[in-house]
């Protein structure tokens, strides 16, 4: 037996509060009746609609991808490109990607058909760790990795404190590899950040999401994550 306002999060239609919101405004039903009170529990057995739509209620899947570049991290595509979820194969789910990389970025990419637990680990108060290996125009100094570190402003505001280190440098091709960990997901934020320093993105490698890394697998694996795993991160 689970909460009603947990089972309607996970199948991604609400976060856990709407969906408190949902029942007590009437808009929930349980077998037929409406249901007002927050802290009643469902079974597996028990029909629940939601604004009269009965709700879909699938075995929680979780995966861990290796996202190859040229892929798009959506659940389809109008036009007609290769997605995430294209990817995982024996999977009959509606599963989505936790957050996204993008087109041209590879590396570690969590998917899922668990609404609520796609929102926490989305949500900024978790401050979940990334780090992305990026291969960068020219060589940062020591001062411009500092301004990575310490915050950069972009167009929506100031980055949060950040850890980056040079990894190599290559002064014949005039370009460096640099390790970046953030706490933050915004649109393109890696890529933004190098560019305000002076040193665009050439190739873009997330490598760790929390504990989670890429060992064992190549470009196109994925795995299910273990159901520690899935706890841990919650
Ligand atoms: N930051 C970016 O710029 N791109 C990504 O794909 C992920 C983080």
């Amino acid at each position: 037996m689970e909460r009603l306002q947990k089972v309607i999060a996970r199948a991604g239609i609400a976060s856990r509060r709407k969906a408190e919101q949902l029942i007590t405004d009437g808009k929930v039903k349980v077998n037929g009746e409406v249901v007002r009170t927050l802290g009643v529990k469902v079974s597996e057995e028990d029909k629940i609609e939601v604004n009269g739509i009965p709700l879909e209620r699938e075995e929680p899947v979780y995966y861990l991808l290796y996202k190859p570049r040229g892929v798009i991290s959506s659940v389809s595509d109008d036009k007609g490109r290769k997605t995430v979820v294209d990817l995982i194969l024996e999977n009959d789910k509606r599963i989505f990607p936790v957050g996204r990389l993008d087109y041209d970025t590879s590396g570690l990419l969590l998917l899922t058909n668990d609404g609520e637990w796609a929102n926490l680990l989305m949500h900024p108060r978790y401050q979940i760790e990334k780090t992305y290996i990026a291969k960068v125009k020219g060589i940062p100094s020591r001062a411009a990795l500092r301004d990575l570190e310490r915050g950069v402003i972009l167009e929506d505001g100031p980055t949060a404190p950040a850890k980056a280190k040079l990894v190599s440098g290559n002064r014949e091709k005039n370009t460096a590899i640099v390790e970046l960990t953030i706490h933050e997901g915004r649109n393109r934020q890696v890529k933004r950040m190098f560019e305000k320093i002076g040193h665009p993105v050439v190739k873009l490698k997330r490598e760790r999401f929390a504990f989670l890394t890429l060992d064992g697998l190549n470009a196109g694996d994925y795995r299910p994550l273990t159901p520690h795993e899935v706890k841990k991160l919650r």
